[in-house]
């Protein structure tokens, strides 16, 4: 029986997407229709970004599972016309992504690289930086982006601590969760990572009480959602010193407006959106994947838990 998967994604990847994917559901042996524009009520699959327009599910009568391209799920994960099961991204080479874009930032903030690259004033001030060992890093989140991170810094000798919402295990971390580990995790942490989720549980992890919690001075890096961070909070802790820096890529309205205090704050290095990106290669094989499962009746990967919202 032939499978029926709409692509509703921004338009640009399709030429991307569409050689990937053939070539993936052929090689699982599937016999398909793919297209951009098919009649709803045949429609058994549907690979989704958000950036696509879709937000009405209601008329797709026959089907079987939605499959994000993104990672975060929260402008889909609450959609009421949706009642089938929702397949988030985790995908390799985003994984990889973030984990480079993550450590990249900790190094800067680590080794002090500002100090040497963006002033070079003919003044002789030796400062050495300590060793990884000695550096606190706290990720937020411990899912497959935060824990691989976690698990990389680890391997560079950072002392990483980690966060999340259940009890973990990971080698070289010191993993906590719950209210309590949230305070014991940002009171020793020099350098914090968001890689949480956005859902109504997670927004404003970071406000005046816990940015209080962290050491005088430490460093925030949020590639996770701009609702993580209350920004007033934020704004204020870097004007009193209580936060040294912040590199922010992700904000509660996207692009930032050009008018946002974070871009002329002089503690603050916006990035825009860029941390990882899905790899078309790596995605469309997990995509088929889930396809495969599906049309084979076996568990879907990946399924995003709807009451939790991610
Ligand atoms: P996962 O769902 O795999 O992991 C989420 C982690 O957050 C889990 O460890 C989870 O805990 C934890 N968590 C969720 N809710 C809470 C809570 N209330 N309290 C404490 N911990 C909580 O997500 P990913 O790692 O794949 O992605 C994380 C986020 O990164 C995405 O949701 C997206 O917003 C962002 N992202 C940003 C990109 C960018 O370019 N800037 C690119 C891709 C993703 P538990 O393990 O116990 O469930």
């Amino acid at each position: 029986m032939t499978v029926n998967i709409l692509f509703s994604a921004r338009p640009a990847l399709w030429p991307v997407y569409e050689p990937l994917l053939t070539k993936y559901l052929t090689e699982a042996g599937l016999e398909f229709q793919l297209g951009t524009e098919l009649a709803p009520e045949q429609v058994d699959y549907i690979v989704y970004a958000p950036n696509g327009g879709l937000l009405d599910f209601a008329p797709f009568t026959q089907l079987k599972a939605v499959l994000s391209l993104w990672a975060g799920v929260e402008k889909i994960a609450g959609n009421e016309t949706l009642t089938v099961p929702l397949a988030r991204m985790v995908d390799h080479g985003l994984t990889q992504g973030m984990t480079e874009w993550v450590v990249g930032h900790v190094l800067r903030y680590h080794l002090g690289m500002d100090r040497h690259i963006t002033v070079q004033d003919g003044v002789w001030t030796p400062e050495i930086p300590p060793l990884a060992t000695e550096r606190k890093v706290c990720i937020l989140g411990l899912g497959a982006l935060g824990e691989a991170t976690a698990r990389t810094l680890a391997a560079l000798n950072f002392d990483v601590m980690g966060w999340s919402r259940s009890a973990k295990d990971i080698p070289g971390v010191t993993c906590m969760h719950g209210a309590d580990g949230l305070r014991a995790a940002l009171s020793q942490a020099e350098i914090v990572v968001l890689l949480l989720p956005g859902t109504p549980a997670t927004e404003n992890t970071l406000n005046a009480e816990t940015l209080a919690l962290m050491p005088k001075g430490a460093r925030i890096i949020n590639p996770g959602r701009g609702p993580l961070i209350d920004d007033d909070a934020l704004l204020a802790a870097l004007n009193s010193g209580q936060i040294g820096h912040a590199t922010l890529d992700v904000f509660r309205i996207e692009p930032l407006p050009a008018d946002h205090p974070y871009w002329t704050h002089p503690n603050v290095t916006v990035t825009p959106h860029i941390a990882s990106e899905t790899r078309p290669e790596t995605a469309a094989q997990v995509i088929c994947e889930n396809i495969r499962r599906g049309e084979e009746g076996e568990p879907f990967l990946h399924l995003v838990d709807r009451n939790l919202g991610y």
